[in-house]
C-alpha cells in the first residue's frame, strides 16, 4: 500500500468535503477515466481504479473515519486487500451499470433490434483446365436463407405484430441486484426469453415459423473470368444469406477448384508441356506440331536438341487475370529412346555407334521445376 495518493487528493476535494461533494467529484472523474471512454489507455485505467478506490473509502462514513485517523494503513486488513480484485471490473458491465450501481440512476433502455448482416456463403466449384484459361459461365444452385416473403422478415403472422417481451419488459436484458463486499451491484444479462430482442412472437408466421427467414434454393449464373487458378475466389456481393431486421445480405464466395489437365501444367500464367521427340528429331532437327490451348502450333526443333531444352511459344499461355496479355507456353523436350527396333533400325544404330565412340559423362539429376527455374531464371 506504499506510494498511494491521498484519497482526498485523488478526488480533488477538501478534507471536510460533504458526501454530496464527494459523490459529485467521483461521478465526474469516473466518467472521465472510465475504460469505455478511454479504450486501451493504461494511465486512464489506473486513474479509474484509483478514483473508485478513493470513492469506496470516502463514501463510507466508517472507512472514511478510519482513513482520516490512520491513513492508508488504517484500511489494511478486514478484507480491504480485495481492492486488488477491483481492477478487472468483473461485476460491472459498462459505464451505465457502474452509475446505476452507485447512484441508483436508471437510463431508459430499449432493446437492440439492430439490423444484422446476413452470413457469407461459400460455394466450391470445380472447373476444367480450359475453362480456367479462357473463362466460362456456370449455373449454380445455392441453398440459402432469404427474408420470409409472407411476414416480410417480422416473424409474425400477417395481421399480428410481435409483442413486448413480458420477461424483460421490452428492454432485452434482465437485471439482478447482487451483494458483494464492495456493496451492491447490478448484474445485467441478455433476456433469455427474447434473446435480447425485446419482443416475442405470439402468433408465429406460418411460412417461416417465426424464424423471419426461409430457406430457398436459388439458381445463379456466375461469370468466371479468364486466367483464374486453383483457389481463386469470386465474390458475388449480396448473394449470401439475408440479413435480419433490415440488415444487408452477406456475400457469396465461389471458390474455384481447377481439374488437372492430362498433359498441360500450369505455373502462374505459363503453361508447361513436356514433349517427347525421337533421337533422330533431336539430332537432326525437325519442324513439329505442338498442342496448345489454342490448337496446334508449329515449333522448330533445331539440330542437336538435348533432353530438358525449353522452347517458348509466346502468348500461348494463360491470360493475366488482372491486366492484359497472356503468359507463354513452355515446351520441355524429352528425347525418347526407342525400345523396340526393327532389324533395319538396329543395323543403322550399330553403324551409328561405331562413329560415336564410348565415352560416358556423369550427369546431375534434377526435377522439372528446378530445371525450369535454372533455365528460365524464375
Ligand atoms: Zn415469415
Ligand atoms: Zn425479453
Amino acid at each position: 500500500m506504499n506510494g498511494k495518493r491521498d484519497y482526498y487528493e485523488v478526488l480533488g476535494v477538501s478534507r471536510n468535503a460533504s458526501q454530496q461533494e464527494i459523490k459529485k467529484a467521483y461521478r465526474r472523474l469516473a466518467r472521465q477515466y472510465h475504460p469505455d471512454v478511454n479504450p486501451g489507455n493504461k494511465e486512464a485505467e489506473e486513474r479509474f481504479k484509483e478514483v473508485n478506490e478513493a470513492y469506496e473509502v470516502l463514501s463510507d462514513a466508517e472507512k472514511r473515519a478510519r482513513y482520516d485517523r490512520f491513513g492508508h494503513a488504517g484500511l489494511q486488513g478486514g478484507g480491504f486487500e480485495d481492492f486488488a480484485g477491483f481492477g478487472g471490473f468483473g461485476p460491472f458491465g459498462g459505464i451505465d451499470e457502474i452509475f446505476e450501481s452507485f447512484f441508483g440512476a436508471t437510463r431508459p433502455r430499449t432493446a437492440r433490434r439492430t439490423p444484422r448482416r446476413g452470413a457469407d456463403l461459400r460455394y466450391d466449384l470445380t472447373i476444367s483446365f480450359e475453362e480456367a484459361v479462357f473463362g466460362c459461365e456456370k449455373e449454380l444452385e445455392i441453398p440459402r436463407a432469404e427474408t420470409c416473403p409472407r411476414c416480410r422478415g417480422s416473424g409474425a403472422e400477417p395481421g399480428t405484430t410481435p409483442t413486448r417481451c413480458p420477461q424483460c419488459n421490452g428492454t432485452g436484458e434482465v437485471r439482478r441486484v447482487q451483494q458483494s463486499i464492495l456493496g451492491s451491484f447490478v448484474n445485467v444479462t441478455t433476456c433469455p426469453r427474447c434473446r435480447g430482442e425485446g419482443e416475442v412472437i405470439i402468433t408465429p408466421c406460418t411460412e417461416c415459423q417465426g424464424q423471419k427467414r426461409v430457406r430457398k434454393t436459388r439458381h445463379l449464373t456466375v461469370k468466371i473470368p479468364p486466367g483464374v487458378d486453383n483457389g481463386t475466389q469470386i465474390r458475388l456481393a449480396g448473394e449470401g444469406e439475408a440479413g435480419i431486421y433490415g440488415g444487408p445480405p452477406g456475400n457469396l464466395y465461389v471458390v474455384l477448384n481447377v481439374k488437372p489437365h492430362p498433359y498441360f501444367r500450369r505455373q502462374d500464367s505459363d503453361i508447361i508441356l513436356e514433349l517427347a521427340i525421337n533421337v533422330a528429331q533431336a539430332a537432326l532437327g525437325d519442324k513439329i506440331k505442338v498442342p496448345t490451348v489454342d490448337g496446334e502450333e508449329e515449333l522448330v526443333i533445331p539440330a542437336g536438341t538435348q533432353t530438358g531444352e525449353v522452347f517458348r511459344l509466346r502468348g500461348k499461355g494463360v491470360p493475366h487475370l488482372r491486366g492484359n496479355g497472356r503468359g507463354d507456353q513452355l515446351v520441355v523436350v524429352r528425347v525418347s529412346i526407342p525400345t523396340k527396333l526393327t532389324p533395319e533400325q538396329k543395323k543403322l544404330f550399330k553403324e551409328l555407334s561405331k562413329t560415336l565412340g564410348r565415352e560416358v559423362i556423369p550427369q546431375e539429376e534434377k526435377g522439372l521445376l528446378d530445371h525450369l527455374r535454372e533455365v528460365l531464371g524464375w
